[in-house]
C-alpha cells in the first residue's frame, strides 16, 4: 500500500494559543475530496475565535476562507456542484460549512440556515479526518459540502475571498431586492460593504456609503461609490439622514444595508431609509450587543427588514463569475496586502487583529 501523505494544521488550543500538528492525510469518502490549501484567508471571525470571542467556538482547527487544488478525488465525484467536470489539480473554492438536506431548514429550502452547517466546523485535530479547517497544508471537502472550480484566468488571489463576504454580500442583496436606479446606502465601507458597492453598482443601482474613516472611503471610491456621507463632518443621526434626503431628492434611499458591524448602526439605518424602504442588516453578527431602538418610526416608514447569515450555497458559484467578470473594473487585487508563510500564522493574525494589515493570507508550502 503506498504511504499516505503527511499535512501540517494549525488549531486553538485555547483562547490566544496556537498549536501545530501533523496528521496523515486520510483518504477520501467516496463523496468527498482531499485538496491542498493554495491560500487562506484571515477573516474576521477567526480573529473573533482566537481571541476568544466567539459565542460557541473556543477550540479547534482555523480558517474557511480558502482556495484549494484538488489532490484526491473520492470514487463518486466527477462533477463540482454546477456539473462542471472536475479532476485533480483544479483549482476549487469550497462553501465553508455543510448542507445536510435532512434537517427543518433544508426541507424549507433554507439551504444557508442549514441546522448542520458547522457539523464539521472547527473540529479538535484529533478528530478524523482532522484537516477541517484552511489554516493548514491539506483540506478535506466533506460529502453535502458544495464546491465550485474556479474560472480559468481569475487570480486565484481574488478568487481566495469568495467563499465568505462577496457572496454573503450578493446573496443579502438578492434577498432584499435591489433593482435598477435604486439607490443603495452602505453602511460600513470594510470588506463587506465595498462588495456590496460592487454588486450595487453592477445591478445599476446608485451608491451611497456611511463612513469615517480616510482609507475606507478612499477605497470605496475605488470600488466606485456615487457619494460619501462622511460621519465625521455628518455627526449625528439627524444630520446624516438631512444629507442622504438631499442626495436623493429629498425622498431617503430605497434600500440601506448594515455592514458597520456596530448596534447602533442598525438602529440608524431605517432614519436613512425612504418610506416604503427596505433594509439589510448583516453586519451584527454577535448576539448580547444591544442598542436602542424606535420602533414608531420603522411601522410609521413601512420598512420592510431582511436579515441573513451565510449564503444559499450556489452563490459561491455566482460570486466565482461577478470576480470572473469584474475582477478588472473594480481593485479586489488591492485588498489582499499582505502574504505569510503557514509557519508565519501568529504574525499574521496579529498583524490583522491590530490592522496593521488589511487582508492576511496564508501560503502553505508543498512538497511535491
Ligand atoms: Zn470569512
Ligand atoms: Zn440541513
Amino acid at each position: 500500500m503506498a504511504s499516505r501523505p503527511i499535512g501540517t494544521l494549525v488549531y486553538l488550543d485555547e483562547p490566544e494559543k496556537l498549536e501545530t500538528q501533523e496528521y496523515e492525510v486520510p483518504e477520501p469518502e467516496p463523496s468527498a475530496l482531499i485538496t491542498e490549501v493554495v491560500r487562506a484567508n484571515v477573516c474576521g471571525s477567526e480573529l473573533h475565535i482566537w481571541r476568544g470571542h466567539h459565542p460557541q467556538v473556543k477550540e479547534g482547527v482555523l480558517g474557511h476562507e480558502v482556495l484549494c487544488r484538488i489532490s484526491e478525488l473520492g470514487e463518486d465525484i466527477e462533477t463540482d456542484y454546477a456539473g462542471q467536470p472536475i479532476e485533480e489539480g483544479d483549482l476549487i473554492a469550497p462553501v465553508y460549512y455543510i448542507t445536510c438536506q435532512q434537517c427543518h431548514s433544508c426541507q424549507e429550502g433554507q439551504f444557508h440556515l442549514c441546522q448542520n452547517a458547522y457539523r464539521y466546523w472547527s473540529k479538535p485535530p484529533e478528530e478524523a479526518p482532522h484537516f477541517h479547517g484552511t489554516f493548514s497544508t491539506h483540506y478535506y471537502v466533506h460529502p453535502d459540502q458544495y464546491f465550485y472550480k474556479v474560472p480559468a484566468g481569475l487570480d486565484p488571489g481574488i478568487a481566495a475571498g469568495a467563499n465568505c463576504a462577496l457572496s454573503q454580500v450578493m446573496f443579502g442583496l438578492d434577498e432584499t431586492g435591489v433593482e435598477y436606479d435604486d439607490t443603495v446606502v452602505i453602511q460600513g465601507a470594510g470588506g463587506l460593504g465595498l462588495n456590496a458597492i460592487a454588486y450595487a453598482n453592477e445591478q445599476g443601482a446608485k451608491t451611497i456609503a456611511v463612513e469615517g474613516v480616510d482609507g475606507r472611503i478612499e477605497r470605496a471610491y475605488e470600488f466606485g461609490v456615487d457619494h460619501v456621507v462622511d460621519f465625521r463632518e455628518y455627526d449625528t443621526v439627524d444630520a446624516r439622514s438631512e444629507r442622504i434626503k438631499e442626495l436623493t431628492d429629498g425622498i431617503g434611499a430605497d434600500v440601506a444595508v448594515e455592514v458597520a458591524g456596530v448596534p447602533a448602526a442598525f438602529a440608524e439605518g431605517i432614519h436613512l431609509l425612504r418610506d416604503g424602504g427596505r433594509y439589510l442588516e448583516m453586519g451584527n453578527v454577535s448576539p448580547g450587543h444591544t442598542t436602542e431602538f424606535d420602533p414608531g418610526a420603522l411601522t410609521r416608514k413601512s420598512i420592510d427588514i431582511t436579515s441573513v447569515v451565510r449564503y444559499n450555497p450556489w452563490y459561491l458559484n455566482r460570486a466565482l463569475e461577478f470576480l470572473a467578470e469584474n475582477s478588472d473594473t473594480y481593485p479586489y487585487a488591492d485588498l489582499i496586502d499582505a502574504e505569510f508563510a503557514l509557519t508565519d500564522v501568529e504574525e499574521a493574525l496579529h498583524k490583522s487583529d491590530t490592522r496593521a494589515v488589511t487582508r492576511a493570507t496564508l501560503i502553505p508550502e508543498h512538497e511535491h
